[in-house]
């Protein structure tokens, strides 16, 4: 049997660094929007940002918002709001939790950096590339603003990315500059966008650099922690400041390896997280699976922003196959083959899928893929079901329960 013991989280000193950066970020959209003296670029979270960074917008990612709404636990109380509105409790709970909250007035950035408000967006840009959710989530705000909508339509289920994936991503983006040129009134650049682009590279190799840590034993990292330490890599990727960042934070994380330092002590199985986190549960969750001796150390989530394909030699092409080989884009064949890569490397015992209730793009459980990979590498998997933001979808005491079983199968197994 296993026994659940009171754990103490071991606190990742780079995290204070990474909260600086993100008070800067929050601060300076603020400035901007109260004053107008620079543009405001709203973006999906795998978006184009490089572009928009090159521009010399400012760039505001709302479902980094959300998922402050959720880490926070107030996303629940403002989703009947959006549900008023005609946006129903089965979509996407990032977009109807940000909505009702702004309908109410409400933002969590008020009380971490004494924020009133979101930053109003000068243009709204997304790529549906995730998700339809987020075209429909940018198209309400567009018309709250008065704001101009442009985004990239981006073939899903895809296999193999091809040639003509590549080519017609890349020219729906070359197609955002005129609008966005008008936006800003000045010209585009292509070498500050070649820089935006280099950064951004640097950034996701070093994140993932930083993930890949988590191969180690015991594994240095957390996927808990690194749902937070991700921020700079979603909302400052193209920035000298996000790179910085993850040079310290790989230089720690390197250290604690070298030091046989394990974030989980006494690490006994390794698990890797399939689908989003709940935010509202990421400290109870942590503590959960630290206390049963499990590390969930890796995830698809947070690899989710390694974009290796990006070039600044060829800034558009590249961009536009970085941005469609994402996970979420693929077909389920390509899915599995990429999560069996993961088990190896990371050296996995179990396969955790959440299956979030108004996140269909990222629940990967509903279609037989667990038991398939169950089949193909014999390494246990559960589902829970749960949701990222709507904690109405989430029984704790049943996920509790399933959790502690799924560790004692585990255990069984002769871990
Ligand atoms: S991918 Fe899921 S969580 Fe993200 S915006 Fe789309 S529906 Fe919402």
């Amino acid at each position: 049997m296993s026994t659940e013991k009171k754990v103490t989280r071991k606190k990742i000193a780079t995290a204070r660094d990474m909260a600086k950066f993100m008070a800067k970020y929050y601060l300076e959209l603020d400035h901007a929007s109260r004053t107008g003296e620079r543009k405001i670029a709203w973006c999906t979270s795998v978006g184009p940002a490089e572009i928009l960074r090159g521009m010399g917008f400012l760039v505001y990612f709302p479902e980094t918002h959300s998922a402050m709404l959720g880490a926070t636990r107030t996303a629940t109380d403002y989703i009947p709001h959006a549900n008023a509105l005609g946006y129903s409790p089965e979509i996407c709970s990032y977009l109807t939790s940000d909505l009702g909250a702004f309908t109410q007035g409400f933002t969590p950035l008020t009380r971490v950096y004494g924020i009133e408000s979101i930053p109003k967006p000068d243009v709204l840009v997304f790529n549906t590339n995730q998700c339809r959710d987020v075209q429909d989530w940018f198209a309400w705000y567009a018309r709250q603003f008065d704001a101009p909508l442009v985004g990239v339509h981006t073939h899903r289920g895809v296999g193999e990315v091809t040639k003509d994936h590549a080519l017609s991503i890349s020219r729906q983006m070359e197609a955002l500059i005129q609008p966005l040129e008008q936006v800003l009134g000045h010209k585009f650049d292509i070498d500050r966008f070649r820089e935006a682009v280099a950064l951004s590279r640097e950034c996701s190799e070093l994140w993932k650099k930083v993930l890949d840590t988590a191969a180690a034993v015991p594994s240095p990292l957390t996927f808990f922690d690194g749902t937070t330490l991700m921020g700079p890599a979603v909302v400052g990727r193209g920035t000298p400041e996000a790179v910085d960042l993850y040079q310290e934070l790989l230089a720690e994380l390197e250290e604690r390896v070298e030091n046989g330092v394990g974030a989980v002590d006494g690490e006994r199985f390794r698990i890797y997280w399939e689908g989003m986190p709940i935010w509202g549960r990421l400290r109870a969750h942590s503590e959960l699976f630290a206390g049963l001796g499990a590390c969930v150390l890796a995830s698809t989530y947070c690899n989710s922003w390694i974009f290796s394909a990006l070039d600044p030699e060829d800034p558009f092409a590249s961009m536009a196959r970085a941005y469609t080989e994402l996970f979420i884009v693929r077909s389920d064949d390509v899915k599995e083959q990429y999560i069996k890569a993961m088990v190896d490397f990371f050296k996995v015992d179990g396969i955790v899928f959440h299956n979030s209730r108004t996140c269909p793009n990222n629940s990967n459980g509903n279609y037989g893929m667990p038991q398939r990979l169950r089949a193909e590498t014999g390494i246990p998997c559960l589902t829970i079901d749960g949701d990222l933001n709507d904690l109405r979808c989430l029984s704790d005491e049943q996920t509790n329960t399933n959790i502690e079983a799924f560790v004692e199968q585990l255990e069984e197994r002769g871990g």
